[in-house]
């Protein structure tokens, strides 16, 4: 396929971003595969694609890192040539701490992935998907989390923090660009089952968190991407600036 929809999917490598890029080639688009170090995960997913007859590329960038953004959005631009959708998903936790422990090198870290990385992919897909700059107009979805809501005291209130700053963005620029062929909307994952809660020191946190959770279960990738191809779909024509909670009740 040559001429289909254009999506990045940053951190579409593992967990909810790899399925989306996934679900995203089943249903036309074509797709741009970020990752930050793990080659072989994203190569396999893009090979999945590939597979099924859908088209993928993958792309090393760090979104936490200005060079690395520009890496991904110059792959774009010579792979693809547009972009229709943005799937800001890259996101990171840390290890268990309480305010008093927290390094400002964590704080750096964090925010910079999880916040001024999205505020920054958006910046350079809203250049690329406005009308008011010739594009045909366009669809970003954030990935915020629950903890945006809960906050997540006791275990990473940083990260929640990061969330809640997430879900302002996505509320503001949704006004902002509302003119311009643009939606902007996020999905607030709750657990969801992926290696994200190993990388924070608790790999069975999924599992043990599910009977705090209404459904008793965690969530999977899968049903984050069913959401987020909703967004991204015209059948969301009239949808932005939502946050949509894809949690379980939780
Ligand atoms: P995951 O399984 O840990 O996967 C993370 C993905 O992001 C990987 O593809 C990873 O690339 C990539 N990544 C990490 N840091 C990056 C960076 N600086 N630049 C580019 N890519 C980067 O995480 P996940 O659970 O799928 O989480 C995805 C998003 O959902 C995050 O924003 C997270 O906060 C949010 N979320 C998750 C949950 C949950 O319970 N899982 C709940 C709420 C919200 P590599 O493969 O190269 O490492």
């Amino acid at each position: 396929m040559t001429e289909g929809p254009v999506l990045l999917v940053t951190g579409g490598s593992r967990g909810i971003g790899a399925a989306t890029a996934r679900l995203a080639a089943k249903r036309g688009w074509r797709v741009l595969v970020n990752y930050a170090t793990n080659e072989a995960a994203a190569q396999s997913v893009a090979d999945d694609i590939a597979r099924d007859g859908g088209t993928a590329h993958i792309v090393q960038g760090d979104t936490g890192t200005e060079d690395g953004i520009a890496s991904i959005f110059a792959a774009l631009d010579s792979r693809f040539g547009r972009i229709d959708g943005l799937v800001n998903n890259a996101g990171v936790v840390d290890q268990t701490a309480r305010v008093e422990e927290f390094s400002r090198e964590r704080l750096d870290r964090m925010f910079a992935i999880n916040v001024i990385g999205k505020i920054r992919c958006a910046s350079e897909a809203v250049k690329r998907m406005s009308t008011k700059h010739g594009a045909r107009g366009g669809s970003i979805v954030n990935i915020s989390s629950m903890a945006a809501v809960l906050g997540s005291g006791g275990q990473y209130v940083d990260y929640a923090a990061s969330k809640g700053a997430v879900d302002t963005f996505t509320i503001g620029l949704s006004r902002e660009v509302a003119t311009e062929g643009i939606r902007v909307n996020a999905i607030r994952p709750g657990i969801i089952d992926t290696d994200i809660h190993a990388s924070g020191g608790l790999p069975n946190r999924a599992t043990d968190l599910a009977p705090i959770v209404p459904m008793q279960r965690p969530g999977t990738a899968q049903e984050i991407a069913d959401a987020v191809l909703y967004l991204l779909s015209p059948e969301a024509s009239y949808v932005t600036g939502a946050l949509l909670n894809v949690s379980g009740g939780r």
